[in-house]
């Protein structure tokens, strides 16, 4: 059996949409499926929309989260409540197109591949500052981490290996996206175009998704604390060379010049030492918020899960 897990945030439109789309692709290839929508704290009718999709169909299935607690938690709540042979996570504006799905499934099915991820081959209506930034971003995780992320999304399909593996990491900060490559396992490509959202808007502004990109980067990689020595390891040589600059116009009597170099001098190491406490705080406070151990998510409603389900808590 196929689990399809669909974030959905303020999504009350392409929900039903989704789900009919989803449905009538998945059934007319005789695939057996369960679609797990995960409503993210959502202020419109999506709930109600959920509600009503599952008491229509007892396939689909429907989670609740108490208040917004993002995609990622999203993601990791379907899985933990899938009990598929495999899951896909798609998106519920149907920018992830349902035939992909199946060209997925399909690469799974023949049985040597446990991960399979679709890549954007073209990025759809996107502003080319947010091109810019995405490929920088990428080119960052790339080289901090050695994970080749380019144009992927989190459109994925897990064998159930490879979803056991990656519930069975701890951390509460989660990079799905990273994280199911990290994980290794046979991993297969396809390509798809983004098509054009359905309803509405995109859920993350611009903020939000440079806020997203430092979570995800901190949490997958420490290469940033790495900068702070780098800065130092310069700052030092620079010390030296003025030091001896210093040192020698002591000796020949020529020390009451350079003021303004103490200025400058004072101006960028305190720069530098503070971009680097900001570094190192920002790190801090991902391990603060890891050790404190709260749950990624908290759920206040569950609809079609029957009890003894293996995977029903
Ligand atoms: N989403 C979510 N929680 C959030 C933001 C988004 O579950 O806090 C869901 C959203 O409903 C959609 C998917 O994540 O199904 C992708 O969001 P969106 O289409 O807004 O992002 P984009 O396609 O612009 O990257
Ligand atoms: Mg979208």
């Amino acid at each position: 059996m196929l689990s399809v897990i669909i974030p959905a945030y303020n999504e009350q439109d392409n929900a039903p949409l989704a789900a009919s789309a989803i449905s009538r692709v998945l059934s007319s290839y005789n695939i057996d499926y369960e679609l797990i929508f995960v409503n993210d704290g959502s202020s419109d009718r999506t709930w109600l929309r959920l509600t009503q999709l599952a008491a229509s169909d007892e396939r689909i299935k429907a989670i609740s989260f108490s208040r917004n607690f993002g995609k990622e938690a999203a993601i990791f709540a379907g899985l933990e409540n899938a009990c598929g042979d495999a899951c896909a996570i798609m998106d519920c504006d149907l920018q992830h197109p349902p035939e992909t799905l199946i060209e997925m499934y399909k690469l799974w099915a023949q049985g040597d591949t446990d991960v399979v991820e679709a890549r954007k081959r073209s990025r759809g209506e996107e502003s080319a500052s947010h091109r810019g930034l995405a490929k920088l971003f990428y080119k960052l995780i790339q080289r901090a981490s050695g994970v080749d992320m380019a144009d992927t999304s989190d459109f994925k399909l897990l064998d159930r290996r490879a979803v056991d593996a990656l519930l069975a990491m701890p951390e509460r900060l989660t990079f799905f996206r990273a994280m199911s490559g990290w994980i290794g396992f046979e991993t297969k490509r396809v390509y798809f175009d983004v098509a054009e959202r359905a309803n509405g808007e995109s859920k993350f502004s611009f903020r939000s998704l440079v806020r997203y990109a430092l979570t995800s980067i901190t949490s997958f990689t420490s290469a940033p604390m790495q900068l702070v020595t780098v800065a130092g390891v310069i700052t030092f040589i620079i010390a030296v060379i003025f030091g001896i600059d210093t040192l020698y116009n002591t000796i020949t009597g020529n020390s009451a010049e350079g003021f303004p170099t103490v200025i400058l001098l004072q101006l960028i190491t305190s720069a530098i030492i503070m971009f680097s406490l900001g570094i190192i705080g920002y790190y801090l406070a991902k391990i603060y918020e890891e050790i404190k151990q709260r749950p990624r998510y908290i759920i206040s409603e569950k609809l079609n899960f029957t009890p003894g389900d293996k995977n029903e808590k």
